[in-house]
């Protein structure tokens, strides 16, 4: 199983791209490819309409709080995941978006960057305490939360329970496939989950130093960026 981010991870370098593409496709009938994204699983399907990327089997997308099983005909073709969703009762966003509204720093993202499940911020650099207050502020109003903070400027905040390394866990689990079958690619903090989360996890060469210093020391470190990196990690954890 192949579980890889695409924002920075397998998109950024078309040409390594079209390689990716023509390696899934001699291999297709022999894994299982998911990608785990914070795009929402409509812009995700655009992406594979368009051709750019190989079909999956499942795709993670919201920073993990949703799995779809792919299927045809664009997202209308795509079904959730039973079971995965369900795990996150009657939490919502909204309750998120209510308490945080006018809080100091944070400003909501685009509608279209907001789902159910998700509530997303952007926002200045941020410090542990300052992620520590925000914390507090929803646990006051009786909403726990997880965030999850990246690039140093996106915030978001979702269910407990919730992540780009849970839903893959899950996913590996259904498939009856063992940790160490599962190939992890990321390259941000919204990726520090699924790198750590007992995979074979590889960090591509242009991943942030925020994912770099939360992950650890089980991972490969690819001197390759973007879909190189992920093609120079599946070679990598191959030979081992
Ligand atoms: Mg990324």
């Amino acid at each position: 199983m192949i579980v890889t981010d695409l924002d920075g991870t397998l998109l950024g370098d078309d040409e390594a791209l079209a390689t990716f593409r023509d390696w899934v496709g001699g291999r297709r009938d022999r894994l299982r490819l998911v990608y785990a994204s914070g795009r929402s699983v409509a812009a995700v399907c655009e992406l594979i309409a368009a051709g750019r990327l190989p079909e999956p089997d499942a795709v993670i997308t919201g920073v993990g709080t949703e799995i779809h099983v792919a299927g045809t005909g664009g997202a209308s073709g795509w079904r959730p995941w039973p079971g995965w969703l369900e795990r996150f009762g009657n939490w919502s966003a909204d309750h998120v978006r209510e308490a945080l509204a006018g809080y100091p720093g944070l400003e909501a993202q685009d509608p279209v960057h907001q789902t159910r499940r998700k509530a997303s911020y952007d926002t200045l650099q941020l410090e542990e305490r300052d992620l520590a207050a925000i914390r507090q502020a929803l646990a006051r109003r009786g909403i726990p939360a997880r965030l999850v903070y990246s690039a140093g400027r996106f915030l978001d905040v979702i269910p407990p329970g919730a992540g780009k390394g849970p839903a893959a866990r899950f996913l590996a689990d259904a498939w009856s496939l063992p940790a160490h079958d599962v190939l992890a690619f990321g390259d941000s903090g919204n990726d520090a989950d699924l790198l750590s989360a007992g995979f074979r996890g590889t960090l591509v060469a242009n991943a942030l130093p925020e994912l770099d210093a939360v992950v650890d020391g089980d991972v490969y470190r690819s001197p390759l960026a973007f879909a190189a990196g992920v093609l120079d990690g599946i070679r990598f954890w191959s030979e081992r």
